[in-house]
């Protein structure tokens, strides 16, 4: 019994450290330890809600929380066992796909995105449709030698480019326009 309880203690220990509390998904503190151990080819995808500020402006934060467990585990949902799923901020998530092609990776992400799409949301306190949310991706594939903020940057300034293009929607790297030479 004792060694149960000392499991028991290391497990709580573990996932307070490691665990997001809200969402049951791996924290940013898990999320940096598993990207400073990968090495090779992976990709990420980073997630971010759209328009989430409107939404909590409209159906309060508790409905707002009850959105992120949703997408959260449409994310978890199509994952496969051994990508890493987690919470990066506060409606911002990122996926991390070992051995995963970009294309693989962005199949993957429309596959998450129209599911999280075509759910017709309820909030649980009133019953009321609240209809459905939308989220939007950048996908790029770790490039040996870039620090893993470099990396980071790199997906998010392709989530940047889905916003700007209208939201709900997939960015790959490779669809990101050339960067301006500073010669031209
Ligand atoms: P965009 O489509 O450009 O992403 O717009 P947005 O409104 O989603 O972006 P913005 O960054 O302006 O708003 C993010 C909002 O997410 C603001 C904040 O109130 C909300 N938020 C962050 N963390 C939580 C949380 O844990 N719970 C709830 N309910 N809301 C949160
Ligand atoms: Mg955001
Ligand atoms: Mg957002």
């Amino acid at each position: 019994a004792g060694l149960l309880i000392v499991l028991g203690l290391l497990y709580g220990a573990y996932r307070m450290a490691f665990v997001d509390a809200l969402s049951g998904l791996r924290n940013r503190r898990a999320l940096d330890e598993a990207m400073d151990r990968l090495s090779g080819a992976y990709a990420i995808a980073m997630v971010d809600i759209d328009h989430f500020k409107s939404f909590n402006d409209t159906w309060g934060h508790q409905t707002g929380d009850q959105v992120i467990r949703f997408v959260a585990s449409a994310l978890t949902k199509f994952a496969l066992p051994d990508h890493l799923v987690a919470r990066y901020g506060g409606e911002e998530f990122a996926v991390i796909m070992p051995r995963t092609t970009l294309k693989d990776a962005g199949r993957i992400a429309d596959q998450i995105s129209g599911a999280i799409e075509a759910k017709r949301l309820v909030r649980r306190s009133t019953n009321e449709t609240i209809g459905a949310v939308t989220v939007s991706f950048g996908a790029a594939i770790y490039a040996a030698s870039e620090s893993v903020g470099q990396f980071i940057t790199r997906a998010d300034e392709c989530l940047y480019m889905s916003k700007r293009n209208g939201r709900n929607r997939v960015t790959l790297e490779t669809q990101m326009p050339p960067i301006a030479s500073s010669a031209a």
